[in-house]
């Protein structure tokens, strides 16, 4: 491509919010409404018209774990997002804690009550254009695009919650993206909601999910008669009355930060809806012969792209070691989950990279430099971006993690700006005391804190 210098001239600017915060996601809803109750006047810029990102505009139809087998784990802002959706979806049982269902629309709401309650203003249909920073590794301002034209804003932080890191990286954050060697990144998955479904038949036909070995999948895959299907992956859930939503089948090659791969892949990820369609008629007729494809996401499923390095880089020995830090702010105890590469996920054994090892009552600590790009001095990283290492992406990424990261961004940032914009010299110990006060489950370290800040 050829390039092209843009004429200068001047735009309007607002400075006027203490904290910024970019995307709408579960991450982002969390850190603005977490910035603004803690008394930073704060805005939530987000490119789509709705909160809620992943679990919402691209459709994902269900919440991960929320318990580690014994206790709910997320606290905090994220508990009362669950909570709240769950007591608005009557065929969700109130004491659900593990893969509950989510109806976009209602979700929606939540997020919207959660941010606006909060007193934090929101921006909707409204992209990040542009940033730029100085010398100490500051940004001076940030250039959105909204049917307003290009606008600049300026605050002390900014959060990034773009999932995509898109804030960071564009202010000359260090980042990776997938494994470093090839490149490869997780597979998307546009995921879609089948209406008109038969309940009754639905919930009492065959379970689909390919971990079930009797799931009529298998066969359908494997007789080669759905060649818009790409695999087995199916996971699917009912998110409302006759309506089903679907996380199913796999698209490799696909960057989120690619403007051309991801059109592409929106196109085939629309087709592919009607495809499962057609499948899912032959093989579960009763429940499925009468279904339509209601809607597909409007963002593309990506579970995927850039991580920044941080202060601390979190990685798969932590997760192994079950490690608790000094600074953590919040806990994970979700498996780790990688979707594999179109030859793996195509193989026999038809393997994303799981790795299922945690017990009943185990997790590990998340610790507040992994939120902290390092080389930028009023800029969190909050959700899918956070700094860690690839495998342990696999379980960070998940929408709990990114809910109870998002508060603990959200906090600092506030903290970060009412004392001079250096996220690096958050007083931790009073951020873990707030998140507490605020209902975040952070138990008590032992003694044995080790050099490193970790502990087993
Ligand atoms: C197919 C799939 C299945 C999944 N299944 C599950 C599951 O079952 N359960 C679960 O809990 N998690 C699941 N996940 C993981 C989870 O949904 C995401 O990792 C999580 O939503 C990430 O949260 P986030 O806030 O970091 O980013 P996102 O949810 O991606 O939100 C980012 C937001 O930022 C906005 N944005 C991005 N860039 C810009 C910009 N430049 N300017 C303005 N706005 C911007 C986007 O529009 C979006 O609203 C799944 C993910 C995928 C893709």
């Amino acid at each position: 491509m050829e390039s092209y210098r843009l004429k200068s001239r001047e735009i309007l600017l607002d400075a006027s919010y203490d904290v910024i915060v970019i995307g709408g996601g579960p991450a982002g809803c969390t850190a603005a409404a977490s910035a603004a109750r803690e008394g930073a006047k704060t805005l939530l810029i987000e490119g789509t018209s709705g909160l809620g990102g992943m679990g919402t505009s691209a459709l994902v139809p269900a919440w991960c774990p929320f318990s580690d087998k014994e206790k709910l784990v997320y606290r905090g802002l994220a508990q009362k997002v669950f909570e709240t959706l769950k007591s608005r979806m009557p065929h969700v049982k109130p004491d659900a804690m593990d893969w509950v269902p989510i109806e976009p629309e209602k979700l929606k709401v939540v997020y919207d009550e959660l941010v606006t309650e909060a007193g934090a203003d929101v921006l909707f249909l409204t992209s990040l254009a542009d940033v730029e920073t100085d010398e100490q590794g500051n940004i001076t301002v940030i250039v959105v695009l909204n049917k307003g034209g290009l606008q600049a804003y300026r605050a002390q932080v900014y959060v990034d919650c773009t999932g995509d890191g898109d804030l960071a990286a564009w202010a000359g954050a260090e980042v990776r993206k997938g494994d470093g060697a090839s490149g490869d990144l997780q597979p998307a998955t546009h995921c879609f909601i089948l209406g008109n479904v038969d309940d009754y038949a639905y919930l009492n036909g065959p379970l689909l999910h390919k971990e079930n070995p009797h799931s009529p999948i298998h066969e359908a895959v494997a007789s080669g008669r759905y060649p818009g299907v790409p695999d087995t992956h199916l996971c699917n859930n009912q998110i409302a009355p006759r309506a089903v939503g679907f996380n199913a089948g796999h698209l490799w090659g696909v960057d989120n930060t690619d403007p051309r791969s991801v059109s592409k892949a929106l196109i085939r990820g629309r087709k592919m809806a009607s495809d499962y369609l057609d499948m899912l008629g032959d093989i579960h007729p009763a429940a499925f012969a009468g279904a339509y494809v209601a809607s597909t996401g409007t963002l593309m499923g990506t579970r995927e792209s850039r991580r920044i390095i941080g202060d601390y880089v979190l990685t798969v020995d932590d997760y192994v070691s079950r490690r608790s830090f000094e600074d953590e702010i919040c806990r994970n105890s979700y498996f780790i989950d990688v979707h594999g590469t179109e030859k793996e996920e195509k193989s026999e054994a038809g393997s994303s990279q799981t790795v299922t090892l945690y017990g009943p009552g185990e997790s590990h600590g998340i610790p507040y430099r992994c939120l902290t790009p390092r080389g930028l001095r009023n800029v969190l990283v909050a959700g899918r971006s956070i700094s860690c290492e690839r495998q342990v992406l696999g379980s960070v990424r998940v929408m709990p993690v990114c809910l109870a990261m998002g508060e603990a961004a959200g906090m600092a940032a506030s903290h970060a700006a009412s004392g001079g914009g250096d996220v690096h010299r958050v007083d931790v110990s009073r951020l873990r005391r707030r998140l507490r006060e605020e209902g975040a489950y952070l138990p008590e370290l032992s003694a044995a804190v080790n050099e490193q800040g970790g502990v087993r």
